[in-house]
């Protein structure tokens, strides 16, 4: 993140401050708030990483400290309903797209991709910024998806790094009408740029998001290859879950034929060893920024632990914002998506991963403060009163955790 020796320009004091905590996500949102002197890149172990390649100025530096997520989130309720675990809701479904493709395609019930798909054909806005498959097939490149061919392409979860904010100001140009589908934080941080730019709110009336356990990085995708049997060399084509619900890890290699692995393998067992340090002290991995957010509604076992076992895919539509009723509202009247009530009490049994990070939460950045270490300055996320639900045995545990990790540098 920082510059290049030779260079004749002052480094962002934002961008070092997000590099010596190891706190950036990768969203892109600085190199929407600098273009042309912040880009995106992948850097070792394989994260989506700034590099500043010109001076910034005063206004420019202001605005990165205020929008990175790595340097800061704050939520306001605004009179929702306001969950300890889950931020401010208005409603929460269960459903699926009614088109089989997209339903098949997506990573659980295909509901994004409807509601971009949607989008596009109502002729409500003339793009839609998401992500598909770079070059490198474990990689992700930003897009914009102009109709539902380029929706299915980019459809599914992949568990690899993403910057979908960096190509932002390229595609507010023309005054054209988009949605924005992003991580959570990636959400926060345009959230964060549209109180700045008033073109953001004009343009982009809709940001959905997903729930996000943390990003693996690209050594992860290596690892998940490696298991297969196969290398990036070999690998023409990768998907990492969706067609089913989870769907299994795809690799297809240039001989045409394809090895695959469970998700419960593929995720569980290798990718999330290898996510970012910024998303162990995530506070918002359910999008508390987004207009509406899906996650997997997945089924439960006795015990109230998820059930992983291929089925078709439901999507939980957690509604935000009253743009996002108003878009879930139209979907079901167009027949688009079917939806029943969902009970937020089952969400904390069927989301294991966000309720413990939540419950982790506080504990992880005395740890990391402890230190000396940098944390996000996150206002309004209710950090105190989801540390308390986890319990002091919980507390005691991820501070010295993350005492240790953090002085062994290990993040
Ligand atoms: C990194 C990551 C972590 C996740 N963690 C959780 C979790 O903790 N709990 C949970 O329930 N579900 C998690 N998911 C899955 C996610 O919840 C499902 O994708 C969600 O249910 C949406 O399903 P869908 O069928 O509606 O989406 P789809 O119709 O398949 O659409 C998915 C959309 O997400 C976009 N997208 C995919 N990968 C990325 C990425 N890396 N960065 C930015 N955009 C992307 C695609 O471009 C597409 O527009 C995670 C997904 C990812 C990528
Ligand atoms: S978190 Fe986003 S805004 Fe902050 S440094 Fe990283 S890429 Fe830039
Ligand atoms: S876990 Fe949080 S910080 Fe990490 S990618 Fe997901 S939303 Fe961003």
């Amino acid at each position: 993140m920082s510059r290049d020796a030779s260079s004749q320009f002052v480094p962002s004091s934002s961008l070092d401050k997000v590099a010596r905590g190891s706190l950036c996500a990768g969203c892109g949102g600085c190199a929407a708030a600098a273009p042309g002197r912040i880009a995106m890149e992948l850097q070792p172990p394989g994260y989506l990483r700034p590099v500043q390649s010109g001076p910034l100025d005063a206004a420019e530096e202001a605005r990165i400290a205020r929008i990175c997520p790595g340097l800061g989130q704050r939520v306001n309720p605004a009179g929702r309903r306001n969950d300890v675990l889950w931020g401010p809701w208005i409603a929460a479904e269960t459903g699926n797209s009614t088109d089989p493709e997209l339903r098949y395609r997506g990573s659980s019930g295909g509901g994004l991709s409807q509601a971009a798909a949607y989008l596009l054909e109502a002729g409500e806005v003339d793009a839609v910024i998401c992500i598909a498959a770079a070059e490198d097939p474990v990689a992700n490149r930003p897009v914009l998806a102009t109709n539902r061919a380029e929706v299915l392409e980019a459809a599914g979860s992949r568990y690899a790094p993403s910057s979908p904010l960096a190509d932002l100001e390229a595609h507010l140009q023309g005054g054209r009408r988009l949605a924005f589908i992003g991580k959570p934080c990636d959400v926060a941080a345009l959230r964060a740029l549209a109180a700045e730019d008033p073109r953001i709110s004009r343009q982009i009336p809709w940001m959905l998001s997903f729930f996000c356990a943390g990003v693996p990085s690209h050594s992860g995708a290596e690892a998940v290859l490696a298991a297969l049997g196969t290398s990036l060399g070999e690998t023409v084509s990768f998907r990492y879950r969706g067609q089913g619900w989870p769907g299994r890890a795809t690799a297809t290699l240039r001989d045409g034929s394809t090895r695959d692995m469970s998700y419960h393998d593929s995720w569980g067992e290798i990718l999330s060893r290898h996510i970012q340090h910024r998303c162990k002290i995530c506070a918002d991995g359910t999008g508390t920024a987004a207009d509406l957010v899906c996650a997997d509604a997945w089924e439960t076992d006795d015990r109230g632990y998820p059930l992983f076992e291929e089925q078709d895919g439901t999507s939980l539509f957690l509604v935000r914002t009253a743009a996002g009723g108003a878009l879930l509202e139209r979907l079901r009247a167009a027949g688009k998506v079917e939806t029943a009530p969902f009970d937020m009490s089952r969400l904390r049994a069927i989301q294991p991963g966000q309720r413990n990070r939540r419950h982790a939460l506080l504990a992880r950045l005395w740890g990391l403060r402890a230190i000396g270490r940098p944390v996000p300055d996150y206002r309004g996320l209710q950090i105190g009163a989801a540390a308390r639900q986890g319990g002091s045995a919980v507390f005691a545990r991820n501070f010295l955790g993350m005492v240790r990790r953090g002085l062994r540098r290990r993040d």
